[in-house]
């Protein structure tokens, strides 16, 4: 434990093509929201999830609310939202004057229950958010078959998830591509990032058509400043675009190595008492954003005692979201035990798609060095 040498979570790999387009937009000129590479970039993605339409945005969050608004989500609705998840899935919710409902977890996969959405629909229930945590798709054949029964729609909040994917009725399918919209995030930490990015993958046109309206001030694409609804700029840049197009076209190889990392970190971990990984489901391809585990006894160090170690050692950690119900917008004191067990003993390791066999030893062997026995 000698190497002190600043270890960190995330950096992401621009040695592609990201150079030479972004200096393009320079020379060119085309450096705000219109541009070859917006178009390239939403057609190339929408190819990838396997989605008729894509749809840029400025983040991930306003991704999420674009297709909220264009659901014409608001106050009086309810939609369902996992407890354990970043903190714009609800937000967003929030924003168009709808509540989000909250439903706790599973302990294996660390996405939304099955039993707690059933508990959770009432009169007012307009859809689902499905998040695809750290990468490991939800339960959606499940989830799209509640939403059947209950008129409901789904959206999947694939933020962390680019390219996983999950067998529905005995096919492959990509996250992104299930439900009525998918909204990803290419914020820097992300599977891949364009600095502040985000984007809504659909196959339904209508929707479609509202929401890349909705994105341009609401501006009636026939009539320019004519402005039939109130909507909002919520657009991507040519330049992020250029940086984005560049990242996508290497994606397979960062879903490689991402699986590289996390199969080593299993490995070399295994035999280590009390710590437990996302679950490992056949029926699903998880793309594993970020390594991640929880630690409970005889493990010798509560998560954070580790987390502190990890400090002391220059290499960076993060612990997973806090559960939404405890933080004073969405407080209850209703308990979501999964949740709350996931959020006091979760922590995420360093695995970024550059980072080397021998950093990644250097990271177990920290955490081994405080194993039982
Ligand atoms: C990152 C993230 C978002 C928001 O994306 P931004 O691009 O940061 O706005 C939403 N949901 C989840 C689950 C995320 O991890």
């Amino acid at each position: 434990m000698k190497n002190n040498k600043f270890l960190p979570l995330a950096i992401p790999d621009l040695s592609g093509n990201e150079e030479k387009y972004l200096n393009s937009c320079l020379t060119s000129s085309w450096i705000s929201s219109k541009g070859i590479y917006i178009d390239r970039f939403e057609k190339k993605f929408a190819e990838f999830t396997g989605t008729k339409y894509a749809i840029s945005t400025s983040n991930g969050t306003t991704a999420l609310h674009l297709v909220l608004s264009a659901l014409g989500c608001g106050p009086g609705d309810e939609v369902i939202v996992p407890d354990l998840t970043f903190v714009a899935t609800a937000n967003t919710v929030a924003y168009t004057g709808a509540k989000p409902v909250l439903a706790d977890v599973e302990r294996d996969s660390w996405s939304i229950n099955i039993g707690e959405i059933r508990r959770k629909i009432s009169g007012r229930t307009r859809g689902i958010i499905a998040v695809h945590l750290y990468g490991n798709p939800a339960e959606m054949e499940e989830i799209l078959q509640i939403a059947g029964e209950h008129n409901l729609w789904v959206i999947e909040d694939a933020a962390e998830a680019h390219g996983a994917g999950i067998k529905i009725a005995g096919r492959w399918k990509k996250v992104g591509s299930i439900g009525i919209a998918g909204i990803f995030s290419f914020y820097g930490n992300k599977i891949i990032t364009c600095g502040e990015g985000g984007m809504v993958t659909t196959g339904n046109r209508d929707l479609a058509e509202k929401m890349k309206i909705l994105r341009d001030h609401g501006q009636d694409p026939l009539k320019r400043y004519y402005h039939p609804v109130i909507g909002y700029n919520y657009r991507l840049t040519n330049m992020q675009a250029a940086i984005g197009l560049a990242q996508l076209e290497r994606i397979n190889h960062f879903l490689k190595a991402k699986e590289k990392i996390a199969a080593g970190y299993r490995q070399k971990l295994e035999r280590v008492k009390g710590l437990k990984f996302q679950e490992q489901n056949p029926g699903k391809k998880s793309v594993c954003w970020l390594f991640s585990m929880t630690i409970e006894p005889p493990y010798k160090l509560t998560r954070d005692q580790l987390m502190a170690v990890f400090e002391k050692n220059a290499v960076e950690c993060r612990p997973f979201f806090h559960p939404l119900h405890t933080m004073p917008p969405y407080h209850e004191k209703k308990a979501y035990k999964e949740a709350e067990f996931l959020a006091g003993h979760g922590i995420n390791l360093p695995s970024f798609v550059t980072i080397t066999d021998s950093q990644i030893e250097r990271v177990t062997e920290i955490i081994k060095h405080y194993a039982s026995n």
